[in-house]
């Protein structure tokens, strides 16, 4: 007896087995992975967190060792271990974000940025992809299924991940991208993982609509969030939030929204651990677009009537240049459900608030720098009470964007004037020169 099955993520209803190539139900909805957690309860929420918590070591065998993995029996528990496709993703870093937190008149401990960029592709992707990658790995490992390869359209970090989990795996992978509108990191990241890598003269939504197309007859198999076992993956970023706070729930999420498969996935994990008795209560989610690409922001302040495809403008958070979400429906059950938000951010906004964060010592994605904008947003309001945990999830290492920070930091950018812009000085190599600019350097900053 499988103990997860496939179903229709709205109504509820159908019964598919995951060995089944099937991306939506007959009604048209996207489907989502279900998992009989009638044992887990009856084993008592205690056994489950110790069993999760023995496994965050550095001698658990793989892969069992990944932050994926440790939590198999709600990822995919059937799959035989010798299937699965791991790079140690996950168990990342929950920091404090100390002096940018005091900036926004919080404490330091307040605030926590939830590092998911720092995996082995360099975004919060690979979590999803290890899961997806190693059901195709099985269904071809045991002679129940075969493909041309796994395919996938992608704003960037989507394709690396592919390409990075395929090449392990040793299966083709073939990344449709949109040309010219990812960056050079994320372009070169598929062309070295040797994935078939396309950049069609078209965004984000065409290649979307090309792939659905491209993998209707199951030659090649759909590896985008709208396939549901990369949700999997992608929910155990809630669990590992609840885990590193000693299993307490905080406040509030903060969370960049795109296809919304994100936001989706992190509901799914609060929802799964509320029916295992792991937490009691939902924290608040608030999800963050680009002012650029905000068609989920519009239908909120429309108090969530009639949601509207946007054509997504450009942003410097390329990543969410969505107007027509896959994930809406599946990302507004939740919000609707739990009474979450969403909030937008303009282009001089987000670079501010990356450019304050690593003014901190960090090094933030401009999608994060979404979320933190959002973050400030609500600081500024007063929405956060004295005791509230805000945990923000960081989506991407801000190294894949280096040509955006590049560009704020010499004032390229359209639409912003940096607050601060920082440029090498090109000095004699003198003694004198070096301290003469080195105080130069304080009166600024004191100044
Ligand atoms: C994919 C991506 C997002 C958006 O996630 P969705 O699931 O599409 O909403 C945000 N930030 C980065 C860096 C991403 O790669």
């Amino acid at each position: 007896m499988s103990r997860s099955w496939f179903r229709d993520a709205i109504t509820g209803e159908g019964h598919w087995s995951l060995d089944e190539v099937i991306y939506r139900s007959p009604a048209g909805n996207l489907l989502e992975v279900v998992h009989d957690l009638s044992s887990l309860k009856a084993q008592g929420p205690d056994k489950l967190k110790a069993l999760w918590d023995s496994r965050w070591g550095p001698r658990t065998p793989t892969p069992f060792h990944s932050g994926i993995w440790g939590k198999k029996e709600l990822v995919l528990p059937d799959i035989p271990d010798e299937h699965v496709v791991t790079l140690d993703e996950g168990h990342s870093s929950l920091l404090p974000m100390g002096r940018y937190a005091e900036g926004l008149g919080l404490d330091r401990e307040q605030l926590l940025i939830k590092q998911c960029g720092n995996s082995h592709s360099g975004s919060f992707k690979d979590l999803g992809m290890t899961v997806l990658v190693s059901q195709v790995n099985h269904l071809i490992r045991s002679g129940k299924q075969d493909f041309l390869g796994v395919a996938c359209a992608s704003s960037g970090d989507t394709s690396a991940a592919l390409a990075a989990y395929a090449a392990a795996a040793g299966i083709p992978a073939v990344v449709l991208l949109p040309n010219a509108k990812v960056s050079p990191a994320q372009l070169v990241q598929p062309l070295a993982n040797g994935a078939l890598t396309l950049a069609l003269d078209t965004d984000f939504d065409g290649c979307m609509k090309v792939v659905r197309e491209l993998t209707h007859d199951g030659r090649l198999y759909l590896a985008n969030s709208m396939n549901s076992l990369r949700i999997e993956g992608q929910k155990t970023v809630a669990i590992e939030i609840i885990q590193q706070l000693g299993w307490e729930v905080p406040e509030w999420i903060f969370i960049s929204g795109g296809n919304l498969g994100n936001t989706a996935a992190i509901y799914k994990g609060l929802e799964e651990l509320l029916e295992l008795g792991v937490i009691g209560h939902m924290p608040k989610l608030v999800c963050c677009q680009a002012a650029a690409a905000d068609p989920l922001y519009r239908c909120f302040q429309n108090g969530w009537r009639g949601f509207q495809p946007v054509v997504a403008a450009a942003t410097q958070a390329s990543a969410i240049r969505i107007g027509d979400p896959v994930s809406v429906p599946k990302a507004m059950k939740g919000l609707i459900a739990h009474g979450g938000e969403v909030a937008h951010a303009s282009e001089s906004e987000l670079a501010e608030a990356c450019a304050r964060a690593d003014a901190a010592g960090f090094f933030t994605c401009p999608h994060t720098g979404v979320t933190l904008a959002a973050v400030e947003q609500y600081a500024a309001r007063g929405a956060f009470a004295a005791s509230d945990r805000i945990v923000v999830i960081s989506t991407a290492h801000g190294l894949k964007f280096a040509e955006t920070k590049a560009a704020y930091h010499g004032n390229k950018l359209a639409d912003v004037q940096p607050e601060r812009a920082n440029q090498p000085q090109v000095l004699k190599p003198s003694i004198d020169a070096v301290y003469e600019a080195v105080e130069a350097h304080r009166r600024s900053r004191e100044g």
